[in-house]
C-alpha cells in the first residue's frame, strides 16, 4: 500500500533539516513554507558547537567552507562583559570545544538545504503558502476534538493550504516557529514560562573599531543592556533589550547607543555613516519562551520553536531545533520502515521523540532563565553594578568561573544526539 507523505510545516532550521533527512532516507516528504524566499527580516544565526556538530552529522558542514559560494559565516572570537564602562571578564572561544560558536547565514543555509533535498524524487517543496487548517479522520469539521474530553484518539489526516489544496498525510509536523499555527490548530497548548519581551535589532556597516577577532560583547550601563558583534555577513549587529516603552520616544539612536558605550565604540556610533544609516527604524522582535506540554496528538507532531520557543540568550534555538530534527529522524525512519500498514506507529514514535528531547530542552531553558535572572538583577540594581565595577579586579575571576560552568551545557547540550543512519 502506498503511504501518504509526511508534511512538514515551516522551513526554518528545524523543518528544512528534517525535510532533507527524511527525504534522503526515502520517506515521501512535503515541506510547506510561508515565505517565498528565506530572506525574511530576521533569523537568529549563532550556532553553538552542538549545532555545528549536528550539521556535521547531516553532512552539511562543508557548505560553510566550499570553495565557490560558501554559506557566509563568522566565528566568534570571545565573550566579553562590560558593566558601567568597565571590562569585567572575557572568555576566548572555542572554550575547550572542537569548534567555536559561529554565526551562520540562515537564508543561504536553508536555501542550500532545500536545494539538496529537491534532488530526491520523494521530496516536494511548496513555498509562499501557509497551512490554514487541519483535516481530521472521520470528521467533517476542521475543529480539533478536545484532547482532554476524550478526543485524544481522533487522528489528523491532512492539512489544507492557503491555495485550497488539501494534502492527505501520514503525519503533519509543525516546525512553524514560536507562534506556530499547527500548534493552535491541533489545540496543543503552550505553557509560557515568562512574559514575552522585546529586542530591537540594528544591522549597521562594518568597522575596524570592532576587532577582526569578532568579540561578542554585552554592555550594561544604567538602563541600557545591549550586545554587539559582527554578523555572518560582516555587518555590525546590535541587539538592544527593550526594558519599557521609552524606546518609542528615541529619536536619535546614534546618540543613545553612543552614550551607553565605551569611547572606542561611541566614536563609531557617532560617525557620520552611522548617523545616516541608523535613521531607519530597527527591527522589533517579540521573544516568547515556553514549552508545549504535549508535542503530539495522533497524526501530528511539533518540533523546534513550535514545541518549545527558545529565548535568544546564548544562541540556543537553532541548535535545539537541529538536534530535534536528528532525534525525530531516528524514530520516524524506524517507525516508517516497520509500520508499513499502520500510521499509528508514527504516533508512538512522536510520543517517544518528546520523551527523548524533553530533558535537554527543559535543562537548556532553565539555564537560559538563570542567565536572564542574573541579567535582570544587574539591570535593576545600580548598587550591584557599582559594586561589580569597583571590585572587578578581585571578583572578575569568580564571576567568570560561574559563567563558564553554565556554558558547558549551553554549548554542548546534555543529551547524546547521534544520527543513526
Ligand atoms: C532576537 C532573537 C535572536 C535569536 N538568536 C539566535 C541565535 O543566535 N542562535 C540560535 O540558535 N537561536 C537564536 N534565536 C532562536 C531561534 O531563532 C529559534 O529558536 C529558531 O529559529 C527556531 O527554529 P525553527 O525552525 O523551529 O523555527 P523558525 O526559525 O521560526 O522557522 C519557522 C518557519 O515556519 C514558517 N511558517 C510559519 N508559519 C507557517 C505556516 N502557517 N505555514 C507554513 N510556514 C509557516 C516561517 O516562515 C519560518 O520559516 C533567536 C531568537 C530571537 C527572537
Amino acid at each position: 500500500m502506498e503511504r501518504k507523505p509526511i508534511a512538514i510545516v515551516g522551513a526554518g532550521p528545524t523543518g528544512a533539516m528534517l525535510g532533507l533527512l527524511l527525504a534522503e532516507r526515502g520517506i515521501p516528504v512535503v515541506v510547506i513554507e510561508a515565505s517565498r524566499n528565506f530572506r525574511r527580516v530576521f533569523r537568529g544565526e549563532g550556532l553553538m558547537p552542538s549545532g555545528l556538530e549536528a550539521l556535521a552529522q547531516m553532512g552539511l558542514l562543508p557548505l560553510l567552507t566550499e570553495a565557490s559560494n560558501p554559506v557566509p559565516n563568522q566565528p566568534i572570537g570571545s565573550w566579553d562583559f562590560v558593566i558601567e564602562g568597565r571590562s569585567i571578564f572575557s572568555v576566548d572561544e572555542p572554550m575547550g570545544n572542537d569548534r567555536p560558536c559561529t554565526l551562520v547565514a540562515q537564508p543561504q543555509l536553508l536555501e542550500a538545504v532545500i536545494d539538496r533535498a529537491k534532488a530526491c524524487a520523494n521530496f516536494r517543496f511548496i513555498s509562499g503558502e501557509t497551512v490554514q487548517s487541519l483535516a481530521w479522520e472521520d470528521c467533517a469539521t476542521s475543529e480539533p476534538p478536545e484532547l482532554e474530553a476524550g478526543g485524544g484518539s481522533a487522528r489528523i489526516s491532512g492539512c489544507i493550504l492557503s491555495s485550497g489544496e488539501t494534502l492527505e498525510t501520514s503525519l503533519v509536523i509543525g516546525c512553524d516557529g514560536r507562534t506556530s499555527t499547527v500548534r493552535k490548530l491541533a489545540d496543543l497548548s503552550l505553557d509560557e514560562s515568562s512574559k514575552p519581551f522585546n529586542i530591537l535589532w540594528f544591522k549597521l556597516p562594518d568597522t575596524d573599531r570592532l576587532p577582526a577577532s569578532n568579540p561578542f560583547t554585552v554592555f550594561v550601563k544604567g538602563d541600557a543592556v545591549f550586545s554587539v558583534f559582527r554578523s555572518s555577513e560582516g555587518l555590525i549587529q546590535v541587539g538592544w533589550t527593550v526594558q519599557n516603552d521609552d524606546w518609542k520616544g528615541v529619536t536619535d539612536w546614534s546618540e543613545t547607543l553612543a552614550a551607553a558605550s565605551p569611547p572606542w565604540l561611541a566614536e563609531y556610533f557617532r560617525s557620520q555613516e552611522i548617523v545616516e544609516t541608523i535613521a531607519d527604524r530597527p527591527v522589533l522582535l517579540t521573544v516568547t519562551v515556553g514549552y508545549a506540554t504535549h508535542w503530539s496528538r495522533p497524526g501530528c507532531l511539533l518540533l523546534g520553536d513550535a514545541a518549545h520557543p527558545m529565548s535568544p540568550i546564548r544562541a540556543q534555538g537553532i541548535n535545539m531545533g537541529l538536534r530535534d530534527a536528528i532525534v525525530a529522524t531516528n524514530h520516524l525512519v524506524q517507525a516508517w520502515n516497520s509500520g508499513i500498514q499502520d500510521s499509528r506507529d508514527l504516533d508512538q514514535a512522536a510520543v517517544q521523540i518528546q520523551a527523548d528531547r524533553e530533558p535537554e530542552i527543559r535543562r537548556i531553558q532553565a539555564l537560559q532563565a538563570q542567565e536572564a535572572a542574573d541579567g535582570a538583577k544587574l539591570h535593576h540594581s545600580a548598587a550591584l553594578r557599582a559594586v561589580i565595577k569597583a571590585l572587578a579586579p578581585a571578583i572578575g575571576i569568580g564571576l567568570k568561573q560561574k559563567w563558564l560552568w553554565r556554558q558547558r551545557e549551553l554549548r554542548s547540550g546534555i543529551a547524546v544526539v547521534k544520527l543513526e543512519s
